[in-house]
């Protein structure tokens, strides 16, 4: 008998673990998990470096070293607008994915429920299991004119009297959708008239192409109930360092704080010093990295186009989607499984992502978080499928 918790049971290896796995066994291009293949901004490795051998090795302050969430404060300001007070409104985590996981635990009562846009990023679901709330959620669907939308109707529905919170994802991973002004409106209007909280995940917040990013907490009556979540792994390529934040008013920042205190207490204390660095890099860092992203995604949207794909071009993160149906794919998964052997690429199937599977069943998701030389060499190999 399988002894793990039956909340916890749905829930087996990740599909990135399964498909990074796939790609080492198959020698194939990986596409699949979403991580850069080259280093982020060299004077940031260098203040870690330098912290490693200069006695930064023991736990770091709870909350975070004054200067990462000194320099949180200041990044929150020059591109949002949004103050928060470094000493009660932030507190940094291991990666955005344990602030997520702290803000639901510690605002969900077991049977509150949870509303969020599907497909969504898998540690959202497990977390609201974990905390034994329910989720709630809305389906993005691509148009005629290739944006992910959803049926305002669906979002409405989706509150009630159980609603604790909204989970909101934008830069959205997968789909690669960048909600609009009017959208965002319509979320915070739900949240302020049913009262309830909103948790947002914004670590793709550089990744724009096309609109803008705009912080939901920066709507009216939002700031007040709002944990806005980010973290250094995406913006600055170093995803295996965890180093994450939450923001917001003091009440709800020490909700996150109390519950990560027991899950890591603290993390990545040498690594600190070097994201306060980071995220005070001029604006040309940041503006660099979304243009070198956006060619990427050019290059590989021509290419799974070329390819015979029905393609879905981002407006954010560095993800693609794509439709399988024209190259005869009728289920993402056994697609995905197959692809390393037809042409030597790994992607991920977006329907794992999905409650309602048969909105998501012909969707597979790229990552163009990689070298130049590796775009090429994958759209080569994926252009096998059109012959
Ligand atoms: N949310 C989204 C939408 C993601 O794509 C990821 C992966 N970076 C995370 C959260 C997790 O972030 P971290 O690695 O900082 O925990
Ligand atoms: N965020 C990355 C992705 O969506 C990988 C996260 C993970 O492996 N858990 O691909």
């Amino acid at each position: 008998m399988d002894p793990l918790v039956a909340r916890m049971r749905p829930f087996g290896t990740t599909i990135f673990t399964e498909m990074s796995a796939l790609a080492v066994r198959t020698g194939a291009v990986n596409l699949g998990q979403g991580f850069p293949d080259t280093d982020g901004p060299a004077s940031m490795l260098d203040v870690a470096a330098e912290a490693l051998h200069s006695g930064h090795n023991q736990y770091p302050s709870g909350p975070g070293i004054p200067a990462l969430r000194a320099a949180i404060a200041a990044h929150q300001r020059a591109y949002w607008q949004l103050e928060y007070d470094p000493d009660t409104e932030i507190v940094v985590t291991a990666g955005a994915t344990e602030a997520i996981a702290a803000a639901i635990l510690g605002l969900c009562e077991p049977g509150d429920e949870v509303v969020c846009f599907e497909p969504y990023y898998d540690s959202y679901a497990a977390s609201i299991a974990l905390a034994g709330a329910v989720r709630r959620p809305v389906t993005l669907r691509p148009g005629p004119d290739g944006r992910y939308t959803f049926d305002p109707g669906q979002l409405r529905g989706a509150f009630g009297p159980r609603t604790r919170l909204v989970l909101l994802n934008s830069p959205h991973n997968p789909t690669g959708k960048v909600f609009t002004p009017a959208e965002l409106a319509a979320v915070a209007g739900l949240c302020v008239e049913h009262d309830v909280y909103a948790v947002t995940d914004e670590v793709y917040e550089h990744l724009v192409f096309a609109g803008e990013h705009r912080p939901l907490a920066g709507f009216p009556g939002m700031r007040e109930r709002t944990i806005q979540i980010s973290s250094a792994g995406k913006t600055f390529s170093c995803t295996g360092w965890k180093v994450g934040w939450a923001c917001g008013p003091a009440v709800l920042v020490s909700t996150v704080f109390r519950v990560k205190q027991f899950l890591t207490f603290v993390n990545a204390g040498p690594l600190q010093p070097a994201v306060a660095h980071a995220l005070a890099l001029p604006a040309s860092y940041f503006s660099g990295f979304r243009d070198d992203l956006r060619a990427k995604r050019d290059l590989l949207v021509a290419g799974l186009t070329e390819a015979g794909f029905v393609v879905y071009p981002p407006e954010g993160t560095y993800f693609v989607t794509a439709d399988i149906t024209p190259l005869g794919g009728t289920d993402g998964v056994t697609f995905c499984r197959e692809l390393p052997e037809r042409c030597g690429v790994v992607a991920v199937p977006t329907q794992v992502f999905y409650d309602d599977v048969e909105a998501g069943r012909r969707l597979v998701r790229f990552a163009f978080c990689k070298r130049p030389e590796v775009l090429t060499e994958a759209v080569s190999r994926l252009g096998k499928l059109a012959a």
